[in-house]
């Protein structure tokens, strides 16, 4: 073995658990496949690709049909092999050695993880523990680290909130350097960021295709910015990194947003269903804006651990954030199917009754 990077030694990676289960709803995937004349439509032009030839390396088409359904110019997109790797090109643009990125936690891990990857300073802002943030919190973060980056995600994942347009005001009005809004869930929640893009400010809004677009299998995501931003993150992006199928598929989706939003509302009326049914099991839920619900495990004779591994044995998956930082007994659940949803809170109640019936008869203490 040789040493790997001094900075990186400490560094774990991305996990989430793989297990083999009916019902999977750990991954925040949406729970239908896209529609079938969407497939029909990639089939046919994936039959015309030009294998032999790179794939058009500004993918034009993709980020102009991106453009128009924002209402931006094509110079304001960029696209890259999801989310994930937008955001993995902005920090190696923006942060890296001797930069500092920030971060308001529990949020998603991987602002964090990309960010010491690329060899940045990470700080850590704190949320208040119904997982708001108070702009003292937001002044104190910047006017001390003063960073380069500062990220926010909403709604925010694991918790679901979604944050107040004030509290990205904010950031913009106090942050010396760039500001990122994680849009990955927004279709779910009701305001976006989009519209506080523009040319003269420093403000990045990330969306994926993984979530409401149903094409997780497919890695697309993209963000809108300025353009002088985007033109310095094709200096980092490596050349063709976008293959020619996805951008098929990418600009053949957007024609399908009346689908798309058909799946958000039922989605969003799922997840109101499945937030109330929670309540009623006397579990903690927090408010959520997303395609997912976090939620806590009181006091008493499970623990969120316990439950996570009881709803496994009843052959449905969930996130077990329990043993993250500030998440205690915290599990969260993505939106599936109802009949899914019907699965998961059948097996949660069975799981939390029979947990009650052994307390009662004294089996645990
Ligand atoms: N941002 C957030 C907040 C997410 O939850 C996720 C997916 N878990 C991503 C970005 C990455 O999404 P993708 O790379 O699939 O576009």
């Amino acid at each position: 073995m040789i040493p790997v990077r001094d900075d990186l030694r400490a560094l774990e990676g991305y996990h989430s658990a793989q297990v083999d289960v009916r019902v999977r709803l750990n991954t925040n995937e949406s729970p239908e496949p896209p529609p079938a004349a969407f497939r029909d439509a990639v089939a046919a032009e994936v039959s015309r690709v030009d294998w032999h030839r790179y794939p058009d390396r500004a993918a034009t088409e993709l980020r102009a049909a991106i453009a128009d359904t924002h209402g931006v110019d094509v110079s304001q997109v960029f696209v890259a092999n999801g989310s994930n790797e937008v955001l993995q090109t902005v920090l190696l643009a923006y942060a890296g050695p001797g930069r500092v990125v920030a971060t308001f936690e529990p949020t998603y891990q991987m602002h964090a993880q990309i960010a010491r990857v690329t060899g940045a300073t990470v700080v850590e802002g704190e949320r208040a523990s119904d997982f708001t943030l108070d702009p003292a919190e937001v002044e104190r973060v910047i006017a001390a680290h003063q960073p380069h980056v500062v990220f926010l995600t909403s709604p925010n994942n694991p918790t679901g909130l979604v944050e107040p347009a004030e509290r990205v005001r904010q950031l913009l009005d106090l942050a010396p350097g760039l500001v990122v809004v994680d849009e990955a869930y927004a279709q779910f929640a009701d305001w976006t960021a989009l519209d506080l893009v523009a040319e003269d400010r420093p403000l990045v809004v990330t969306r994926t295709f993984s979530k409401t677009w149903s094409m997780a299998g497919a890695r697309l995501g993209y963000l809108v910015g300025p353009s002088w931003l985007v033109t310095e993150l094709d200096k980092v992006v490596l050349p063709y990194h976008l293959d020619a199928v996805k951008q098929i598929a990418g600009r053949l989706a957007l024609r399908y947003s009346d689908d798309m939003n058909d799946r958000v509302d039922h989605i969003v009326a799922e997840r109101n269903r499945i937030m109330a049914a929670m309540r009623e099991l006397a579990l903690e839920v927090f408010p959520s804006g997303a395609n997912f619900v976090l939620f806590r495990v009181p006091p008493g004779a499970l623990t969120g651990r316990e439950v996570w591994q009881g709803l496994v044995d009843r052959s449905v998956l969930i996130r077990d954030c329990s043993s993250w930082p500030r998440l205690d007994n915290c599990l969260r659940v993505t939106v599936g199917t109802p009949a899914e949803n019907t699965e998961f809170l059948d097996a949660l109640a069975d799981v939390l009754a029979s947990a009650s019936n052994q307390d009662e008869m004294g089996v645990t203490q």
